[in-house]
């Protein structure tokens, strides 16, 4: 219980883009495991072998580590990325997104929301009324990091992703991703797909209706994905929101209910 846990971070780059990037907190029985795994899954990537990686393995003392419970999973299922983005559209109205931060937000990840078109190693941050860029770097973004599963609640959520037929990496990773967003003071919901081109699904996360994921957020062989977290910081401090993403270590150690796949037009 006080043993200090590691935060494992890296960072792959390919011909001057980043290519891939994984963050996870650690025992240290599973740092050098992780820290192995990280390098395979660089070196393996849909999009071309690493060409440079950067591995950051900090201690971080227990007494720090705060503990909280995942958000429910509901699956959406759509028949191409044109409804899923509609779809993901409606969740983020009703969570109190402005329709001209949604589309904003959508245009520009599917565009290359970093500078010269390209993809964004982190997130947006996107202020939920005016649709206002308000990270400090447009090519970096935020990256959320050191927050992960207690290992009991990764041996349940395995199971329950096994029953749904969902158990892999892309989704326990953004599961635990946007849990740890929906926590931070001032976040109002997120908006992602990945920049894999094998894998078209998205989700849209929010307070109220927890972790969505569309089959289809985009079409296939795509390669521009990322993430935007819609803002309202009312009166508290950017940076200090910032800080909470990046730097706030957080253990999920409760999962949610994870329900069983629906039609989109059944949620509406
Ligand atoms: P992925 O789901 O890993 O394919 O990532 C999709 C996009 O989300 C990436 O292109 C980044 O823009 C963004 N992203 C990935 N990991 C993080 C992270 N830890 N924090 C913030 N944004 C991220």
């Amino acid at each position: 219980m006080n043993k200090p846990l590691y935060s494992i971070r890296m960072r792959a780059r390919r011909q001057g883009q980043h290519l891939s990037g994984a963050e996870r907190l650690s025992s240290l029985e599973a740092v050098e495991q992780l820290a192995a795994d990280m390098v395979q899954r660089a070196m393996h990537h849909a999009r071309g072998r690493a060409e440079s990686i950067e591995l950051t393995i900090e201690q971080i003392s227990a007494a720090e580590v705060e503990r909280r419970p995942l958000p429910d999973l509901q699956t959406w299922l759509v028949d191409d990325y044109r409804q899923g983005r509609r779809a993901a559209a409606e969740i983020l109205r009703r969570a109190g997104v402005a329709q001209g931060a949604i589309d904003g937000a959508m245009s520009q990840i599917a565009a290359g929301a970093a500078p010269g078109a390209q993809t964004m190693r982190g997130a947006m941050l996107v202020d939920a009324d005016s649709g206002q860029r308000l990270e400090p770097d447009q090519a970096r973004g935020v990256r959320v990091s050191r927050m992960d599963l207690t290992d009991q609640a990764r041996r349940k959520l395995d199971s329950e992703l096994n029953r749904l037929g969902l158990n892999n990496a892309h989704v326990r990773e953004a599961l635990v991703l946007a849990a740890k967003v929906l926590s931070a003071p001032g976040i109002v919901a997120e908006l992602c797909w990945s920049d894999d081109p094998d894998y078209t699904a998205g989700y849209v996360a929010s307070a109220a209706q927890g972790y969505v994921r569309f089959p289809h957020l985009k079409p296939l062989g795509e390669e521009r994905g990322g993430r935007a977290f819609f803002v309202r910081t009312e009166g508290r401090s950017l940076a200090d929101l910032i800080d909470y993403l990046q730097k706030r270590p957080i253990l999920f150690d409760q999962i949610g209910r994870l329900h069983s796949a629906r039609p989109w037009e059944a949620h509406l």
